[in-house]
């Protein structure tokens, strides 16, 4: 019996303990059931809401924020001194590692180019040009803007930035205007640093003359051949570094795409470009770790302008294909003093600097029958007397007289010419005039500021301006718009930056005379340098990468189809033609004034423009030479698209602003009317596909520190 109690008694404890551990292996089980559970609960989570982050990542953002637009807090003079002490910088041991590519050797590109070498990185700089010292920017001839207030005549930083933001119309980013006169001051002492022979006053300080848009005088010039010697000095700060070997310079290259790869995160970066070697017609590869665009600006989509033959737009279209926004493409500038068009074979317009503005007089006759006299060459400006001139700037603006901006001097000569008082054959031109300057400083003074301009105009118009005024009329001389970049100039492609007149930068709706050199130096010399590194800091530990890899392998088969696809047409229009018919539309449709309906007109027919184009256009020659007429039916190609991008942006654009003028959208008067409460913003546009039309995408433009008025150079 005892034993039974005793077995009964053992077998509730094994009963028992079996009960405790099954009890404990349970709560373990639980426990871990639980875990498991809530993993794959959380993995759940994740996987639903995996598709709504995909489609986060998608959308794009509608406005762009300051803080994405990477503007520093503080105040405005401080903004650009915080950014500076507290970016990324790269030690000299690992800039020796990285690479650069730099496209373009004007002021910005070469400035870009010889700092960045200078700094330590390794820069592969390329250019269409047989040298460096052919970019465009040679072109520019009255001189460059600085703050020195040498003539003690009352400048500042400040009036420096407040003339370029009124000028604009207050279309620009005010941090950025600001840095770019804080540093506008810089560029001139390290151009004398480099020996560029500034004009200067008889007791050997440097002069300064006045552009449109000022009352002080701030331009700093070399005779009328600025931009030369402007580009010399950079080119020899090129030179030194390519001496050095720290740059390869890649002259006769035209970059025909840009190669992208994804990082780690699936981001894609800007790693390399595609090339073609203009005297071979080969196709070649490049790697770096960031690419800096300064391609000059896209006016030539008019195909008479002021800009170089080879100015083109087809490295910002590269860009914006790979989803670099389009700021603004509708501000163009139309300078008010450029020579006639005088017949339909003619390839180029010729400027006649704005310094002219200084001491040059403009006026049309009073009379409309001394205009019909002058129209039928009966009559000579110097035929006309005085009482019977109509100086009509200084008539309408008092206060700036010849010296208004370039919008409004325009604007001012086609009322008149419109209305009849046109002084050529055409009816397309006013008079600018000397002799009140040569009557008060001598032949001699006159010719000494402007001889080379005043030689120029004789050989083109064979006519003598010491004798008789001088014909001008506006012309496409300039863009404002352009890629979009946050403060540290880079694009919103990770990696890519773009300078220059390429950037939409700093001008706003209408760039003010001298300021365009004064940018593309900021930017090569003194912006990019500092800013390029915060983004290059984090890519230190990335290798070179082969040229080889499937990126570079498509994206040149894709550069190769296209170039197949334009020889294959053997059409029968020349791509000039072509071109020719696509800057008339858009001069008389886009041009100084524009309709709603003048605009749909031009989308219409560039539509057309662009379906005779890609079915007819013909390329004579073989694509792996040297080959003219490739080189512009490629860049034509994108001049088209770059067109009815603009089309679209002044057609979006319901107000006046700077050179946008729509005249819907006009005072009493018949100045430009701007919308502040609608379109105080930068219109920037994302490719969402070929033949898509694509999105708008708005980087608001609140004012802190500037009160906008309208325009006002009357009192
Ligand atoms: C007649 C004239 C007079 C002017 N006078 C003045 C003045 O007095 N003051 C003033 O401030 N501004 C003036 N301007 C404006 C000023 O000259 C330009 O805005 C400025 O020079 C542009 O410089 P940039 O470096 O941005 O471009 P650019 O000088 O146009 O250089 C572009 C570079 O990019 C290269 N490039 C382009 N596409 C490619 C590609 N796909 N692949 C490889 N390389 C490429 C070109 O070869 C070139 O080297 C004037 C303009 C004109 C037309």
């Amino acid at each position: 019996m005892a034993k039974k109690e005793e077995i009964l008694d053992a077998a509730k404890k094994v009963a028992s303990k079996a009960a405790q551990a099954a009890k404990e292996v349970a709560e373990v089980a639980v426990e871990k059931a639980a875990e498991v559970a809530k993993e794959v609960v959380k993995e759940a989570a994740k996987v639903a809401e995996a598709p709504k982050a995909e489609a986060k990542k998608a959308e794009p953002a509608k406005v762009i924020t300051p803080k994405m637009a990477k503007i520093p807090e503080g105040p405005l003079e401080k903004k650009w001194t915080n950014y500076k002490d507290h970016q990324k910088l790269v030690n000299p041991a690992n800039k020796r590692k990285l690479d650069v590519i730099v496209v373009g050797t004007g002021l910005a590109g070469a400035s870009a180019a010889a700092s960045l070498a200078e700094m330590g990185f390794n820069v592969l700089n390329f250019c269409i040009q047989d040298s460096p010292r052919r970019a465009h920017s040679i072109a520019a001839q009255g001189g460059i803007n600085a703050a020195k207030n040498y003539q003690n005549d009352g400048d500042s930083v400040y009036r420096l930035y407040y003339d370029t933001i009124k000028g604009g119309d207050y279309r620009a980013r005010e941090a950025n205007v600001y840095r770019l006169a804080e540093v506008s001051n810089n560029i001139i002492d390290q151009c004398v640093a480099q020996g560029v022979p500034f004009a200067r006053e008889y007791g050997g300080l440097l002069d300064n003359r006045s552009f449109g848009g000022a009352q002080v005088s701030r331009t700093f010039y070399a005779k009328g051949q600025t931009g030369q010697q402007l580009l010399l000095g950079a080119y020899s700060a090129l030179s030194r570094q390519i001496g050095k070997g720290k740059v390869k310079m890649y002259t006769r290259y035209e970059m025909l795409d840009i190669v992208m790869i994804k990082d780690e995160q699936g981001e894609p970066r800007a790693r390399g470009i595609i090339a073609r070697n203009l005297v071979t017609g080969r196709i070649e590869r490049f790697f770096a770790h960031a690419v800096v665009v300064g391609s000059g600006g896209y006016g030539n989509t008019f195909f008479l302008s002021t800009n170089a033959m080879a100015s083109n737009g087809s490295a910002a279209m590269q860009m914006y294909r790979h989803g670099a926004y389009f700021a603004n493409p509708c501000y163009a500038q139309i300078h008010p003093t450029c020579i006639p068009k005088h017949g339909d074979f003619q390839s180029k317009l010729t400027l006649m600097s704005e310094s002219l503005r200084n001491d040059g007089r403009i006026w049309v006759p009073k009379k409309l029958e001394d205009a019909k006299k002058l129209q039928a060459g009966e009559i000579k400006g110097r035929d006309i007397p005085e009482e019977d001139r109509d100086y009509y700037l200084e008539r309408r603006y008092p206060a700036f007289g010849n010296l208004v901006p370039r919008d409004v001097a325009s604007r001012a000569a086609k009322e008149r010419c419109d209305a009849g008082y046109g002084v050529n054959n055409t009816g397309l031109a006013v008079f600018l005039d000397f002799s009140d300057a040569i009557k008060r400083l001598g032949k001699d003074v006159v010719a000494q500021k402007y001889g080379n301009l005043f030689q120029m105009y004789e050989k083109i118009v064979d006519e003598n301006p010491y004798e008789n005024p001088m014909m001008i009329f506006p012309a496409i001389h300039y863009t404002m718009g352009g890629i979009w970049v946050d403060y540290e100039l880079q694009t919103s492609v990770k990696g890519l930056f773009c300078i220059g007149e390429a950037n939409f930068s700093d001008h706003g709706a209408n760039r003010l005379g001298a300021s365009a050199l004064m940018q593309g130096l900021a930017d090569g010399y003194f912006v990019l340098p500092y800013t390029i590194q915060n983004y290059l800091a984090d890519q230190i530990g990335v290798p070179r990468m082969s040229t080889d890899r499937p990126e570079f392998e498509e994206a040149e088969k894709a550069v190769e189809a296209k170039i197949e696809k334009l020889m294959s047409i053997q059409g029968t229009e020349s791509v000039d033609t072509i071109h020719k018919r696509l800057g008339l539309v858009m001069w008389d449709f886009v041009g100084m004034g524009r309709t709603a309906e003048s605009l749909k007109t031009a989308i219409a027919k560039i539509d057309e423009i662009k379906k005779d184009f890609w079915s007819n256009v013909y390329i004579p020659g073989k694509a792996d030479a040297l080959n003219n007429e490739l080189e512009k039916a490629l860049r034509l190609a994108d001049f088209i698209e770059i067109g009815r991008l603009m089309a679209l942006d002044a057609l979006n654009r319901e107000e006046s602003c700077g050179g946008h003028f729509r005249e819907e959208f006009q005072t009493e008067e018949g100045e430009a009317l701007r919308q502040d409460d609608k379109f105080s913003y930068v219109a920037c546009w994302k490719y969402t596909g070929e033949d898509c039309e694509p999105e708008l995408i708005k980087e608001p433009l609140d004012y802190e520190f500037t009160e906008r008025k309208t325009r006002n150079y009357k009192s």
